[in-house]
């Protein structure tokens, strides 16, 4: 019988060492392995091609993600990247228009200039994604939910339309994570990690991963990880597997405190709207319900407020730290339009609902009290000049 999710985080490709029974999965920290005779080695010949502590990695994703192959990456977006290598001059990808600013960066500053086309589309709307496809089309690339508003794409719907049409679905989990959306299970071929993000959880590292059940395209993928060399280190391997350990239990804080959050700022009155799956007048919550088992813990919202007022309350919340990134146990807070989606052009953000009010928050595992307290004391307005002297 198939373990239990837990289980998985906790035994699967890392095993008690052998030699001296140590419980924990050492850090193979070495740039090349000892041959027997040139050519012949004991599994392990040169890190870049791999290296054990980075294997159990791979190991331990698969198995969580409910993959057969597993690969890391020095950095989500090398991970994206490595899944791009497969591709050639010519070839289509159709995308969401609501991407992660570094991956629309990858896409149209990178690779339209080897001549690889996107069509940036709302994959909320399947016919959408239907009619964006054509004979060159190899990819289909969703993120959801995605960044930062928390759209809900229908996993299994899209994933089909892909497949009759030959063309292969890729899903960057990064946000909903394996505890709470399994792609693959949905139909996608490919899915891929920041590792930097839940995984990890403890925002001390930089990662990513790709996890398939395809051997062909798992090859593929091998083959330019050694090609193109973005691999992890042994230190940054051992630390993400410590943090998928937690992975489930901290995910489930992450959700309920989000809940919470997202119940809070809707009923703000200095909040317009709020952007977050598990509400129900979400567009995508009963998509949601379906295909997660919770709604995660990024919650954005608009405040009635000009792009001053909106840089400036990010800079007044205490626990909330002002810092990119999100997924870590310590709550952060950002202003996408000047800072994630900063490489999207002004017109092409504003067009794809990104307004000058948004704020991201990733709300951590702290006590729900304590996050509350912060916000609405930086939500409540200025105290004008004449109070502030009374
Ligand atoms: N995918 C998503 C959804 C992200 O939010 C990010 C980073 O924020 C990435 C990919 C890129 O990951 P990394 O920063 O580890 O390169």
């Amino acid at each position: 019988m198939k373990q239990g999710f837990s289980t998985r985080a906790i035994h699967a490709g890392q095993p008690n060492e052998e030699k001296t029974g140590s419980v924990t999965f050492p850090i193979f920290q070495t740039s090349t392995f000892a041959q027997i005779e040139p050519g012949v080695d004991k599994g392990f010949n040169y890190s870049r091609s791999a290296n054990p502590t980075r294997q159990a990695l791979e190991e331990n994703l698969a198995a969580i993600e409910g993959a057969r192959y597993g690969v890391a990456f020095a950095s989500g977006i090398a991970a994206i990247n490595n899944v791009l290598h497969t591709l050639k001059t010519g070839d289509h990808i159709v995308t969401c228009r609501e991407l992660y600013g570094g991956s629309y960066r990858l896409f149209t500053k990178l690779y339209q200039k080897f001549g690889i086309d996107f069509t940036f589309i709302d994959s909320t709307n399947l016919s959408e994604i239907e009619s964006a496809i054509t004979p060159a089309t190899r990819l289909l690339w969703l993120e959801t939910p995605s960044n930062p508003l928390l759209s809900i794409t229908d996993i299994e719907r899209a994933a089909a339309i892909a497949k009759s049409r030959n063309v292969l679905t890729v899903v960057d989990n990064t946000f909903a994570t394996p505890v709470l959306q399994q792609p693959l299970e949905l139909g996608a071929d490919l899915v891929v990690h920041s590792t930097t993000k839940y995984l990890n959880g403890h925002g001390d590292i930089i990662g990513g991963a790709v996890l398939t059940n395809d051997k062909t395209l798992y090859e593929e993928v091998k083959f330019y990880q050694n090609c193109a060399g973005a691999v992890p280190g042994p230190q940054d391997c051992f630390l993400a597997l410590r943090g998928t350990k937690t992975l489930a239990l901290r995910v489930q804080r992450h959700c309920e405190n989000a809940r919470k959050v997202a119940t809070f700022l809707n009923s703000h009155p200095r909040v317009s709207k709020v952007h977050y799956p598990g509400l129900e007048d979400h567009p995508g919550h009963e998509i949601a319900k379906r295909q997660m088992k919770d709604f995660g813990a990024v919650v954005s919202f608009e405040l009635d407020a000009e792009v001053e007022e909106a840089r400036a309350f990010t800079t007044r919340t205490k626990l909330f730290t002002l810092a990119e990134s999100l997924g870590s146990v310590k709550s952060l807070l950002c202003h996408p339009p000047t800072m994630t989606h900063a490489a999207v052009e002004p017109e092409v953000r504003r067009k794809n609902g990104i307004s000058d009010g948004l704020i991201r928050l990733s709300v951590g595992i702290e006590e729900i009290e304590d996050l509350l307290r912060d916000l609405e004391q930086a939500l409540a307005p200025a105290p004008r000049y004449e109070e502030s002297l009374s």
